[in-house]
C-alpha cells in the first residue's frame, strides 16, 4: 500500500518537498475487517488550514476517497462494494466498516462514482446547506458567489438558479468565466483581470446583492460587503485567499457595513448538517440526473501525482471538482 505523508508543516503555499510517498505492507485481515482500494481521491482546500490543526509532521495527509472493497471478513461490506471513506491519501487501507458511507441510493451505473466526492458529495452538500440554510435565497434575489467555477461555487450558482435567483460569479480565468456562462450564471467576471472589483461587482448587479456566498475572503470580501443590499445575507463558507497566511493580513473594518446595511453574516462547517446529508445527497443526485446541476471534473491521473493535483487546485488549475484517479 502507498500513502502520502506531510514531511513538515506547510509554510505558505505547499511545495513538492513537503510531501513524501511511503510504501508499506498491510497486515492480514482480522474477523470483521475489510480491505479497500482507493479508486478516486479528493483534494480539497480545507486540507491546507486543517493540516496544522489535525496533523503532526510525518502523518498521512487527511482526505477522503471513493474506495472499492477488494477483500472482506465482514458480511455487511461485500467485495465489490463502493464506499466513501475518510482514510487519507492512501491507495489501500483496512477498515472495520465504521464511518464508511454508501453512495446515495438510486446511483445509476452510468454516473461517475467520483461525483460522490464532488457535486453529490461533500462540496455539493456544502453548497446546498450553506446557501439554502444561511442565505435563504428567494425568487429574484441577486446571489453573488466567488470561487464560482470550483466544486462548491459551481453548485451554489446552479442551486440559486433553480431557486429563481439572478446569479453573479467570479473566477480566476477567462475559461472559467466562459464555463460559468455555459452552466447558466447570469453574469460572471475574471477577478484577476478586472481593473476594479468594486466596478465589476457594480456592473454585474447595479442594484446590489441580496445574498453573498463567500469562499475567498480578503480584498474580495471587503469589496463585496460594500455592494450588499440592506438586510443582505452572507454565508461564510471559506477564505481561500488567506489559507497560506500564518496571520491574516489586516483589512478594512467591516462593522459599519454590517451595521448600517443591517447584514446577517454567518460562518458554517458543513458537518453541522450531517444528520441531513441523506436528504441533501438525494436532492443533489436528482438535480444532477435531471441536468439541473451540471458538473465538471478536473482529473489528475495517478496516485503519484496527488501532491501536484493538490497544489494545482490551490493555484486555481481546476474547473469544477479536483479529483485524483488512481
Ligand atoms: P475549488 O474547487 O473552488 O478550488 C479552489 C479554487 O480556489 C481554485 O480553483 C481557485 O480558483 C480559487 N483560489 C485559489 N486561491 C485563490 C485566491 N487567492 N483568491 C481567490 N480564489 C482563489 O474548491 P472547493 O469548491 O472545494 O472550495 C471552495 C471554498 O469552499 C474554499 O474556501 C473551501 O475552504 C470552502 N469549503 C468550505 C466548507 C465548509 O464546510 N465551510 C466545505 C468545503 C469547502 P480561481 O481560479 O477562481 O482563483
Amino acid at each position: 500500500a502507498k500513502s502520502w505523508t506531510m514531511v513538515k508543516h506547510f509554510d505558505g503555499a505547499p511545495k513538492p518537498e513537503d510531501f513524501k510517498l511511503v510504501e508499506n505492507e498491510l497486515p492480514a485481515l482480522k474477523d470483521g475487517e475489510l480491505l479497500l482500494e482507493s479508486v478516486f481521491l479528493s483534494v480539497d482546500p480545507y486540507m491546507r488550514p486543517y493540516s496544522r490543526r489535525m496533523m503532526k509532521e510525518g502523518d498521512v495527509m487527511i482526505g477522503s476517497q471513493v474506495a472499492r472493497v477488494t477483500e472482506s471478513k465482514n458480511r455487511e461490506f461485500p467485495v465489490g462494494g463502493y464506499y466513501v471513506a475518510q482514510a487519507g491519501w492512501r491507495t489501500h487501507f483496512i477498515s472495520d466498516g465504521k464511518g464508511l458511507q454508501a453512495l446515495p441510493s438510486g446511483w445509476p451505473e452510468s454516473l461517475p462514482k467520483s461525483l460522490a466526492l464532488g457535486a453529490v458529495g461533500m462540496p455539493g452538500l456544502t453548497a446546498y446547506f450553506g446557501l439554502l440554510e444561511i442565505c435563504s435565497p428567494k425568487e429574484r434575489d441577486v446571489v453573488l458567489v466567488n470561487c464560482a467555477a470550483g466544486a462548491v461555487g459551481s453548485v451554489v450558482g446552479q442551486i440559486a438558479k433553480i431557486k429563481g435567483c439572478k446569479v453573479v460569479g467570479s473566477a480566476g480565468s477567462d475559461d472559467k468565466v466562459a464555463y460559468l456562462k455555459e452552466i447558466g450564471f447570469d453574469e460572471a467576471f475574471n477577478y484577476k483581470t478586472v481593473s476594479s472589483l468594486d466596478e465589476a461587482l457594480k456592473k454585474a448587479s447595479p442594484e446590489g446583492y441580496d445574498c453573498y456566498f463567500e469562499n475567498v475572503g480578503g480584498k474580495f470580501a471587503d469589496a463585496a460587503l460594500q455592494q450588499m443590499k440592506d438586510f443582505g445575507r452572507i454565508s461564510v463558507c471559506g477564505a481561500i485567499s488567506m489559507y497560506n497566511d500564518a496571520v491574516p493580513p489586516p483589512g478594512p473594518y467591516i462593522q459599519p457595513y454590517i451595521l448600517f446595511k443591517q447584514l446577517r453574516m454567518e460562518g458554517f462547517i458543513v458537518s453541522r448538517w450531517k444528520n441531513r446529508f441523506e436528504e441533501g445527497g438525494k436532492q443533489l443526485l436528482q438535480w444532477v440526473l435531471e441536468g439541473k446541476v451540471k458538473y465538471h471534473e478536473h482529473v489528475t491521473n495517478g496516485f503519484e501525482n496527488m501532491p501536484a493535483g493538490f497544489m494545482g487546485m490551490l493555484k486555481g488549475e481546476n474547473i469544477g471538482k479536483a479529483i485524483i484517479k488512481v
